[in-house]
């Protein structure tokens, strides 16, 4: 098939090895009350929720007489694979945080939890998300005398909370809520509870679940799985779980709002054995993949999904079409972070480091390949380029996401707009960059319609779809800066 001319590409379209031009998702937050062994089983739980921040974790633990931390840069196993630090963290409490940066720097003192010391005792906190007026609030609690000791938005809630007029940890926290904007997911700890808050809107996840006598509060359902707890219920937009020795107590500080669920986490973010808002993600995805073949198939002779994240979407799209569902990229499981700073030689291998192409499979065949988003297009124009070099006869491109247009400013790292190849480029111009035959989104409808919702009401839609559609449910304080990326504090505190 003949392609459009090539446009230029976009600028600093640079290949980068280990940024495999995905939005990111931010962090994975988790907690215990009453568990034996709290350290260890967090260390579990953060451990299943890797996906969700490699970059740092940490964990606090209160052993009813003290608190106990163990913060670090790196993977879960990385720094709680020794027995000396589990040892270290005792108690039957504990909130736990893998961290992938979106706001502040990569450096340890914006490692979560955040610990400080109030006049009430001690309070750890975990944050998933990001606050819109981060920038706002830390200008004024700087005026106000506040020293910040990270520049993470989540130092935030700290101060709300330390120079809030009200007496009990809770209604100081409530507080802290009420004057905070954005979307998230906190679990916090002091010496008396474990809490959950999730955003009015419910953007961000967490959910609740049973062990033994005790309690679990964590981002997915693939955490309570790994440590044998089960599923109780999500904790809903704008609802505090507040969990003693009584038991869970449900406060509701901001009335009934309209849920606004992040659509992205069905599409990429969660983990496919992860269940959200009592959906499968596997099943989700399928479905996804199945109306993605209905909308825009075009004759082929293997559906190639591209790994790992790709894969129920092509096998729902396979079915659907009844044509074979084939392996014909493989993934190199153990690219580690040696890789990060690479050199001009490694840098050019690019890709391939990551991903191969399986002649096999490829050779003489007309391919659809299913991959679940386009970000920067630099990863898929790769491995366009890699399947072509293995023989494919024909490539038609199907991503199981509507083109991503809009950045996230809800606690999802994305480049900003100006370099989401949707947002700059046609369809026919993306494909051209691309080097594909024909390249094609599910509608934003048609990922409505796959999820069970229908068309999208406009007027009420049912999801958080901005980065696809640009209809913020959540306000923008700290844009009126003029950066349209979610902003770190660093700008104001170097
Ligand atoms: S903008 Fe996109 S990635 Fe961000 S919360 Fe909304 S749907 Fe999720």
């Amino acid at each position: 098939m003949d392609q459009p001319a090539a446009p230029a590409a976009p600028e600093d379209d640079k290949p980068h090895v280990l940024s495999d031009d995905k939005f990111h998702d931010e962090c994975g937050v988790f907690g215990l009350w009453n568990v034996p062994d709290a350290s260890a089983v967090t260390a579990l739980g953060l451990h299943a929720l890797q996906h969700r921040g490699q970059e740092s974790t940490g964990i606090v633990t209160y052993d009813g007489a003290r608190f106990h931390s163990h913060r670090g840069m790196g993977l879960v196993g990385d720094n709680f694979g020794d027995a000396k630090v589990i040892a270290g963290l005792p108690g039957t409490i504990a909130v736990g945080h893998n961290r992938y940066a979106t706001t502040g720097e990569t450096i340890l003192r914006n490692v979560q939890p955040l610990y400080a010391d109030f006049e009430f005792g001690g309070f750890a906190v975990a944050h998933n998300g990001n606050l819109t007026n981060a920038h706002v609030l830390h200008r004024q609690l700087v005026r106000r005398g506040c020293l910040f000791q990270s520049t993470t938005d989540s130092e935030v809630f700290v101060h709300l909370i330390a120079i809030s007029l009200y007496s009990t940890v809770v209604d100081r926290l409530i507080d802290a809520l009420k004057q905070v904007v954005g979307a998230y997911a906190l679990v916090a700890l002091t010496n008396e509870a474990l809490m959950g808050v999730r955003d009015p809107l419910g953007v961000r996840p967490l959910i609740l679940g049973r062990l033994g006598t005790g309690w679990v509060l964590a981002s997915e359902t693939c955490a309570l799985d790994i440590v044998g707890a089960e599923f109780v219920r999500d904790v809903d937009p704008g609802e505090i779980v507040v969990i003693n020795d009584q038991g869970v107590h449900s406060i509701k500080p901001f009335g009934r709002s309209t849920e606004r669920f992040c659509v992205f986490e069905y599409i990429y973010f969660a983990r496919p054995d992860s269940v959200m808002e009592g959906m499968p993600v596997y099943d989700a995805r399928k479905r996804i993949g199945a109306v993605l073949a209905r909308e825009s198939h075009v004759d082929a002779d293997v559906v190639v999904p591209v790994p790992d994240s790709g894969v129920p979407a092509a096998m729902g799209y396979a079915q659907e079409i009844g044509i074979p569902f084939e392996y014909g990229i493989v993934r190199n499981h153990y690219v580690g972070r040696t890789f990060i700073e690479p050199t001009d030689h490694i840098r050019n291998l690019g890709v391939k480091l990551k991903h191969s192409a399986n002649r096999a499979v490829l050779a003489g065949k007309r391919v659809v390949l299913v991959d679940d988003s386009i970000v920067r297009g630099t990863t898929s124009r790769k491995i366009v380029e890699m399947v072509r070099g293995a023989g494919a006869a024909e490539v038609h491109m199907r991503i199981s996401s509507p083109p991503t247009t809009h950045s996230c400013f809800y606690g999802i790292d994305t480049p900003e707009r100006g370099k989401l190849l949707a947002a700059q480029y046609s369809l026919e111009e993306m494909a051209a960059l691309i080097g594909v035959d024909s390249l094609a989104f599910i509608s934003i409808d048609g990922l409505y319609r796959a999820l069970g919702k229908g068309d999208r009401d406009p007027a009420k839609p049912y999801y958080c779809d901005a980065c696809f559609t640009g209809d913020y449910p959540i306000a923008l304080p700290d844009q009126a800066d003029n950066s349209d990326r979610q902003l770190s504090l660093l700008t104001e505190v170097r």
